[in-house]
């Protein structure tokens, strides 16, 4: 699974080189030789994580006469080569921050090498049942159920695959939750965060079996752990899917939230499922109907951020953007990851400046593009550019070309920013209903095109003259899509 978009930005920024070399020593000693050392207190403990990350995720291989793992015999370094590989994070094999912070997401318990580098078998039916054996206390049965429903469904919706729940009995997929020793697993649970759900491939016993951890807090929504998206990850494995190294795929190791609204398979997961079992039956030209997501003519759609870019306008949901060109007919979709790698989902205010860049934010960090790179040195803290401490976050952000002045919507406040001095003007915030007549509500997002402003909130959007300041029409949020061409 993709990235989770925060980690821990704070600890990231006080690392230094020094203390990553002095971290590896750790590593190395431990390892190799018996030396004494005494580093600091949390070195110890990030060496100990490293140690059980590469441990439990880089230290096993296929075991030709078994059907199981043993472990591999390679070095330390070697194990975090392959580690830094398959993130495609610069592989060194020493420990720097940016693999020490990938090491510390939440994740699934499934290793990344060994049995898992291949694509399994599979189960040799169609047919397949499963058995929810024990429930969660954090979340009602019936959601529990539903989850595990419609996990399913993600994948029989493009497969030949059937699911059918069972009551009593040995289903093909078990599933279960426990904490740390449970059942007769040969693999624990480690408390809270850290692995969240391990399964095991198709096969007898055990095989196809899923066990969700129970000290992680299980949910419906985006706080703590999503049970769908977790449960939709696990049942690719017990499917015989094996960890994908694409951070669009839900088959990517770590956790990352997407609105269940959306289709959580990537390109990547679907070939990877239909090459083991093939498409759906009666699917017209072979290929299955994946539902598009998430649908922008379909229902009253909302967007995260909308910005221009030259002559395109950019709207942003989610892990998706769109590209507009208003003079030309068709919207592309793309993933946000694909463009930026680095960037998380769910951008919440999007500008161009005054220069061909277009600065992005989420929470309290922002990132400058030019020319569609990421610039060095990025994100930064908004309140680099000016803001006070109290602010966390904007909701949405225009330059107007026409001033140089850009203007950041926090609520039903805004403040003003000078392009030309790089600097916030005094006197803000101020409510925007006063510089804006008719914006009366919170800005989810605002562009400017030809002079003129577009401010959205919900499923609504406000064409705005800043010079006569006043509203000209309402419109739908979708009304730069071309809905009738779809
Ligand atoms: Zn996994
Ligand atoms: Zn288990």
């Amino acid at each position: 699974m993709e990235q989770k978009a925060d980690s821990s930005p704070a600890r990231t920024g006080m690392r230094g080189k020094m203390k990553a070399l002095s971290l590896w020593l750790v590593i190395c000693t431990a390892v190799s030789s018996a030396r004494p050392f005494h580093p600091e207190k949390d070195n110890e403990e990030d060496a100990k994580l490293v140690q059980n990350y590469l441990n439990k995720f880089y230290a096993v291989e296929p075991d030709p006469n078994q059907l199981g793992w043993k472990i591999n015999a390679e070095s330390a370094a070697e194990k975090l080569r392959k580690m830094q590989q398959f993130f495609g994070l610069k592989v060194t094999g020493k420990l720097d921050n940016e693999t020490l912070e990938m090491m510390k997401k939440p994740r699934c318990g499934v290793p990344d090498v060994g049995l898992y580098g291949f694509t399994l078998p599979g189960w040799k039916k169609t047919k397949l049942t499963y058995r929810i054996v024990n429930y969660t206390p954090d979340m009602s049965k019936e959601d529990v159920d539903k989850a595990v429903e419609k996990a399913f469904k993600v994948w029989s919706a493009v497969t030949p695959l059937i699911f059918t729940r069972i009551h009593r009995g040995i289903a093909d997929v078990m599933i279960a939750f426990g904490t740390k020793v449970h059942g007769h697993c040969p693999r624990y649970f480690d408390g809270p965060l850290g692995v969240l759900a391990h399964a095991f491939p198709p096969g007898n016993g055990l095989g196809g079996d899923v066990h969700f951890d129970e000290d992680e807090d299980w949910t419906t929504g985006s706080a703590g752990f999503n049970l769908f998206l977790v449960a939709a990850h696990e049942f690719g494995h017990a499917l015989g899917l094996s960890h994908s190294n694409d951070q669009r795929a839900l088959m990517f190791p770590n956790y990352a939230y997407i609105s269940p609204s959306e289709f959580p398979l990537s390109p990547d997961d679907i070939s990877g499922i239909q090459s083991i079992y093939g498409s759906p039956p009666n699917s017209p030209d072979k290929r299955p109907t994946i539902p598009t997501s998430p649908e922008i003519c379909g229902f009253q759609i909302s967007f995260d951020a909308v910005t221009t870019l030259r002559q395109e306008i950019i709207f942003l949901k989610g892990r998706h953007l769109w590209r507009v060109y208003p003079d030309n007919s068709e919207a592309e979709r793309e993933l946000i990851s694909a463009f930026w790698p680095n960037l998380p989902p769910g951008i919440e205010a999007a500008y161009e400046n005054t220069k061909d860049q277009i600065l992005l934010f989420k929470g309290n960090k922002f990132w400058v593009i030019s020319r569609y790179q990421v610039l060095l040195g990025y994100p930064k803290n908004i309140n680099t550019l000016g803001f006070p401490k109290g602010v966390k976050r904007v909701d949405s952000a225009v330059c107007n070309k026409n001033t140089g002045k850009t203007d950041f919507f926090i609520g039903d406040k805004y403040w003003r920013f000078d392009e030309s001095s790089q600097s916030m003007e005094k006197g803000y915030p101020r409510l925007t209903l006063d510089e804006f007549p008719g914006i009366s509500q919170r800005v989810d997002a605002v562009f400017q095109q030809k002079g003129l402003f577009y401010f959205f909130h919900g499923p609504k959007q406000w064409e705005f003259d800043p010079v006569a300041k006043k509203v000209i029409r309402e419109m739908k949020s979708n009304s730069w899509f071309h809905c009738w061409h779809y």
